[in-house]
Order: structure tokens, then sequence, then C-alpha cells
């Protein structure tokens, strides 16, 4: 076996930097020696920040990131209740919001259904969401999620659990393109998929 050359504490890091999303060994190495020439106190700072996470807690009504009980949209009195929001994660929250465009209220799911991950309903707030349309009866529903397999299929899943919902059930406009996650795209092109957002083709519940 090889011995590192670098001392364990770098290792560790670069191995902790790694992890995360779309870092790979060569940035991980870069950031690492970035921080060692950082000032100590600027250290710490991120090191607590990192810690600080731990605190940061989810709305307990749509499960967005929040610093209190509810979320700054929840609290918000100004936002429409009349128009509720599905969406996989906070980041597409950030991703709609950015747009300014949309005044209704949204409920996380906190991901899709997805088998191979074992991800199924239970592990999303899909019960929480019916809760809230039956509390909130709000008129419109739109399912904002994303383009992708499983995306479709947690469209399908929802449109069959709402199925006795009187309001309207809509979908983003196409434009996103296939797989690609609101998160990435621009503004514009979210703003546009909301404006011109379509109602889903519904089977009559049965009498
Ligand atoms: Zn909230």
């Amino acid at each position: 076996m090889a011995i590192p050359l670098l001392p364990a504490s770098l290792r560790n890091l670069m191995r902790d930097l790694e992890r995360l999303p779309g870092v790979g060994p060569k940035s991980a190495q870069r950031m690492v020696f970035a921080l060692l020439r950082r000032p100590a106190e600027e250290l710490e700072r991120f090191a607590s920040d990192l810690l600080a996470l731990r605190a940061a807690k989810t709305c307990r009504t749509c499960g967005m990131l929040a610093e209190q009980e509810q979320c700054t949209i929840c609290r918000d009195q100004t936002r429409v209740s009349a128009i509720l929001c599905v969406v996989e994660t906070p980041l597409d929250v950030i991703a709609i919001e950015r747009t300014g465009e949309y005044r209704g209220r949204y409920h996380v799911l906190g991901g899709v259904l997805s088998p191979l991950e074992h991800i199924g309903p239970e592990q999303l707030s899909i019960p929480q969401l019916l809760q809230r349309v039956k509390d909130e009866s709000p008129q419109e529903i739109i399912l904002a999620l994303n383009p992708s397999t499983e995306g479709e299929t947690t469209v399908l899943y929802l449109q069959d659990l709402l199925k006795e919902f009187s309001g309207t059930i809509t979908r983003l406009a196409r434009g996103l393109p296939t797989g690609a996650a609101l998160e990435f795209a621009d503004d514009l092109t979210i703003a546009r998929a909301i404006a011109e957002r379509r109602e889903v083709q519904r089977q009559p519940a049965a009498a």
C-alpha cells in the first residue's frame, strides 16, 4: 500500500468535500489547499456555519426550510391560498420564487417516488399534502415536478390520489427539457412554464 503523501487532516476533509454534488477529487484538493491559506478566524466561522446546519428545520406546514416552525412563505399573509404548488425539493421553491411570478403557496414533497431508491409514498410528504388539500381547499393544485421518469410516475400517482379534488389540477407547460431539474432552468423558462401551465386531463371520479 502506498504511503499517503498528505496528513490525515487534509485527506479527511478532501473525502468529506468529495461527497458533495459536483465535487471531484481534484476540486476537493484545490478547496482544501485554498482553505489552508485562510486565516484561523475564517476557518472557525466556516466550521461553525457547518455545525449550524444541524439546527435547520423544515416548515411544519409545507416542508420548505425554515428558521421557525413555519417558513417565511407560509407566514406571509399576502400569499394567495387558493393556489398550491407541489414541488420536489426546497431548491425548486427557490427557483420558482426567483422568477417573482408566483404568489401562491407551496408543498414540498421531499423527493419523488423511486422504487429503485426505495422511496415510496410514505417517505414523501404525500399524506400531509392530502391533509392540506382537505383543510385549505385550494382552487388549484399545480403539480410542478421535474420532467423525469420518476417525476411523471409521481404526478400520475398524485392525480389518482386527488381524483376527488373538485378544483383544477394543472401542470407546468412544456419548455423545461426532459430530465432537466427546475433548479437549473433559467428564470424566464420557469416563469413561462408557470404562466402557460395547463389543466391535466382527469378521469371523472366514480359516483
Ligand atoms: Zn412553509
